[in-house]
């Protein structure tokens, strides 16, 4: 039976190395990815993990136990993410190129499917660093990281309301980038119908999260052609969640054991 995060807390208190270790294996990955969705590139990546961890070690009693501990690390990792973010301009959209040939060994059952959700997942990569700040933590924690809407919301530091209202902002923007890239039979789903952008529209900039948020729900609980655009387009940014180029680099887990082996014991 593998122990909870909070009895292996516990251990790494009382000087368990192993604990640690465990620690790190069940969470490193994500916030890795998150920090890659938020940044943009590796070395940020790479950077926002070691920090993250280094910081929530060195602050373990920071943890008050009435979060998930993933949640908090988020927490963390989100304000390195801010003190990283560059520039829009330097932020790096890497053109996409069929690999078929030289990745994916021939005549192996479901090639095609993962040459396909690698494409969509470097595409999708490369738009979601192109959405607005706001929107695209939104998204990257929800849809991505599959966080609840209120975890969601603690990790970004608003209300509920204004943290699915940037979500289904987010969704919107990143379909019709996809749309435009792709085309629209590989988002899959119908496009939203012109009455929610419509709806949306007397809403564009001023401060309503709230408002809007409720206009969103009410919209897509009435419209199936919405709510059906939506899903859709869920299941394409799940495909997130398993692109290879995600894993932590081997140099960076061995960096990152390396600076927490370095920290006095707690
Ligand atoms: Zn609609």
């Amino acid at each position: 039976v593998s122990r909870s995060d909070e009895e292996l807390l516990a251990a790494v208190k009382g000087g368990d190395a192993s604990a640690t270790e465990e620690l790190l294996a069940r969470h490193e990955r994500e916030i890795y990815r998150f920090g890659l969705r938020m940044c943009g590139n590796e070395e940020d990546a790479r950077d926002v993990l070691q920090e993250t961890l280094l910081a929530a070690f060195r602050n373990l009693s920071g943890f008050r136990g009435d979060a998930r501990l993933s949640t908090w690390l988020y927490q963390i990792a989100r304000s390195f993410c801010i003190k990283q973010r560059r520039p829009h301009s330097d932020v790096r959209a890497e053109p996409i190129e069929p690999r078929v040939a030289h990745q994916v060994p021939s005549g192996e059952a479901g090639a095609d499917e993962r040459v396909h959700a690698r494409q969509i997942g470097e595409l999708l990569s490369a738009e979601i660093a192109k959405l607005p700040d706001g929107y695209r933590e939104a998204l990257v924690l929800r849809d991505v990281e599959g966080l609840s809407a209120e975890e969601a919301a603690a990790v970004a530091g608003v209300e509920v309301g204004a943290l699915k209202s940037r979500l289904h902002r987010a969704r919107l923007e990143l379909r019709a980038h996809l749309a435009e890239r792709l085309g629209e039979r590989a988002v899959g789903g119908p496009p939203p119908c012109a009455e929610l952008a419509q709806e949306l529209s007397a809403y564009a900039d001023a401060d309503v999260d709230q408002a809007t948020c409720t206009k969103i729900e009410e919209h897509l609980a009435r419209c199936p052609r919405c709510a059906g655009a939506c899903e859709a387009l869920k299941r394409t940014v799940s495909l997130c969640r398993r692109i290879p180029g995600d894993e932590v680099p081997p140099a960076v887990r061995a960096a990152v054991r390396q600076a927490l082996h370095s920290l006095a014991p707690v």
